[in-house]
């Protein structure tokens, strides 16, 4: 059995499609603070997932869970993940997402279960000092939320040496996209992403598109950043996850397309694949946005072997279905 933390979230229930296409069996485990009950449902109507309702910062919540369940691996989203947020409110974000790992490695260790796929940020790596970014460029992360990530990381290099525990650490680049069959999709409250607010303004949900800046150290004065396919990202884990069980071993990996985009050409991309004028206006730099961020994901692709297949194309067609699906549902 395979435990997915925050299974009901965006990635997190990529994933669970993935492991469960794959032939897992899989518990999730989410506080549905931020996911969703109805992605539960959506998730249990696809196959057989568990579902154990408890929050991490509670010991006792994931104890039970760990009594209840024969686990053999955890594939550990469950996080805050706003950087505004977490400058506002790093109590928050610290309580959860470190207080709350600490708790489910405890329990892992405490259970003899030595096997973790983390969910981890290319917000850990700070502003760039090099692109594209590889996994050696140094770790000085702008905010908090990059701070908590980066605090996971040394927990779990240190609960390697001292308790065996062997984890993958995955570093994400932006992403994007949904399930091709439009069962899951990104459905954060408030949006803060790119695509989604892109495709927002189309379907009348913003109204008028706001690019934060277009004075930037890039081509075209806009933000750069790399947008991995969602469906791509899934993979990754379960790929991280047999890693883990061939060779028990503790890594990193970068996973990125490689390509830099910038918000004009993501923006300029939506009207393309919409055939749609959409309304924009350029605003303010949203403090804290690096002018480029992307990854080189070589170290993936050798010793994975993982392969981002899905375009950004396709990443903004299924994002689009998805969003004209949640405004019929009247979401
Ligand atoms: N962005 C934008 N308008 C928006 C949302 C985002 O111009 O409504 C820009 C943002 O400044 C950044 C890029 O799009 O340069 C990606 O932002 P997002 O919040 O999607 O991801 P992040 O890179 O912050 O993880």
């Amino acid at each position: 059995m395979i435990l997915i933390t925050g299974g009901a979230g965006y990635i997190g229930s990529h994933t669970v499609i993935n492991f469960i296409k794959n032939g897992y069996e899989v518990v999730v485990f989410d506080n549905l603070e931020n996911g969703h009950q109805e992605t539960i449902d959506t998730l249990q109507n696809i196959g057989n997932v568990k579902f154990e309702k408890g929050d991490l910062r509670n010991i006792e919540d994931i104890e039970k869970v760990f009594n209840k369940y024969k686990i053999d691996a955890v594939i550990h989203f469950a996080a805050f993940a706003l950087v505004g947020e977490s400058v506002e409110n790093p109590s928050k974000y610290y309580r959860n997402n470190v207080f709350g790992t600490l708790n489910l490695v405890d329990t892992m260790v405490k259970h003899n279960v030595k096997k973790i796929v983390f969910s981890s940020t290319c917000a850990t790596y700070g502003e760039p000092q090099y692109t594209p970014i590889d996994e050696n460029h140094p770790q000085n992360p702008i905010n908090p939320y990059g701070n908590t990530k980066l605090c996971v990381e040394y927990i779990l290099k240190d609960y390697d040496i001292a308790y065996d525990l062997k984890s993958i650490r995955l570093r994400y680049f932006n992403v994007a996209g949904c399930d091709k069959q439009t069962r899951l999709g990104e459905w954060h409250e408030p949006e803060t992403h790119l695509i989604p607010n892109i495709l927002k303004s189309t379907l009348g949900k913003n109204k008028t598109f706001k690019i934060f800046g277009n004075d930037y150290d890039t081509p075209d004065g806009t933000c750069i950043r790399d947008y991995v396919n969602v469906e791509d990202l899934a993979e990754a884990h379960r790929l991280a996850y047999l890693y883990l069980n061939e060779n028990n071993k503790s890594d990193v990996f970068n996973l990125g397309t490689e390509q830099g985009d910038s918000v004009k050409k993501v923006f300029d991309t939506c009207e393309k694949v919409l055939d749609k004028k959409i309304p924009v206006e350029v605003v303010n730099k949203r403090a804290g946005d690096p002018a480029k961020l992307y990854a080189n994901a070589n170290k993936a692709k050798d010793i994975l072997k993982w392969k981002p297949e899905r375009s950004l194309e396709d990443s903004i067609k299924s994002a689009y279905t998805w969003e004209c699906k949640q405004i019929q549902e009247g979401k």
